[in-house]
């Protein structure tokens, strides 16, 4: 599904990822931990389509086609998500409004018609029950005054509506709270399917207690330095990242 080879990218001149390779399948979760620093949201908002990187080697692909060929929105049509780090506030527009419109220009990529407002209204409950959300958010305008947690159950809330192929989840600096990691685990685990795929970026792993990944990648220093299963990130909260810097000086 998603074809990483030897990505490379940098920022201001600067050189921040040095050469990512990462193969995710439909089916699989896969963690990206590593220290502050290491490239993490790098990775993530290149993949969502940001302007401010510059890519200067390697490849992404998503389905066969050139990621990095398309646009943020074609990228969204294709079935990519992307739970962004602080999500906006936008006042004036009301939360239901912003996702009837994603989700409408999603369905206008794949060539189907706007949902109408029964069937609109009708996926909207489905998923608010799965997300177990309360109703009285949807009316409020997109994010304003959410706490922590409301902004996170939106966001998956958002995935549950968009029904993504593969959702990047970017969870680094946000500071979640122990509720809202579950808020975000339970929803994800709730979506996961054999046709679809998320690659969680974290810090946390607490997070992994509830997301249980198929696989753990250890981002470190703009590349991927070791990959494991759930032990991997065990290890990791056991030792600190510190272990990886010592087993790289050995391998030198
Ligand atoms: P992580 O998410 O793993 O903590 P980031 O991808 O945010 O790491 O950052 C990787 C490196 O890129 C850091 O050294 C950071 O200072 C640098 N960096 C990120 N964004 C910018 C930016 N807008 N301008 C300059 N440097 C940046
Ligand atoms: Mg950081
Ligand atoms: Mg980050």
């Amino acid at each position: 599904m998603l074809h990483i080879k030897n990505l490379q990218a940098e920022i201001d001149g600067k050189e921040i990822l040095k050469g990512i390779n990462l193969e995710v399948k439909p089916g699989e979760v896969h963690a990206i931990m590593g220290p502050n620093g290491a490239g993490k949201s790098t990775l993530a908002s290149i993949l969502a389509g940001r302007q401010d990187y510059t890519v200067t080697g390697g490849s992404v692909t998503f389905d066969g086609k050139d990621l990095l060929d398309l646009s943020p929105e074609e990228r969204a049509g294709e079935g990519l998500f992307l739970s962004f780090q602080y999500p906006v506030e936008i006042p004036g527009v009301s939360t239901t409004n912003f996702i009837k419109t994603a989700v409408n220009e999603v369905r206008k990529y794949r060539g189907e018609e706007p949902l109408d407002a029964v069937a609109f209204l009708k996926m909207m409950k489905e998923k608010m029950a799965l997300m177990e959300m309360d109703q009285t958010m949807l009316s409020r305008s997109l994010n304003e005054g959410f706490s922590g947690g409301e902004k996170k159950r939106n966001e998956i809330f958002q995935m549950a509506m968009l029904q993504p192929k593969l959702a990047i989840l970017d969870e680094t600096d946000s500071g979640l709270d122990i509720d809202a990691i579950r808020v975000v685990a339970n929803g994800v685990n709730k979506l996961r399917s054999s046709e679809n795929a998320v690659l969680a970026i974290t810090h946390y792993q607490r997070l992994l207690d509830y997301l249980v990944p198929d696989f753990v990648h250890v981002l470190y220093n703009g590349r991927i330095v070791k990959s494991g299963t759930k032990e991997l990130a065990l290890e990791l909260e056991e030792k600190g990242y510190d272990f990886i810097k010592a087993e790289m000086q050995e391998a030198s």
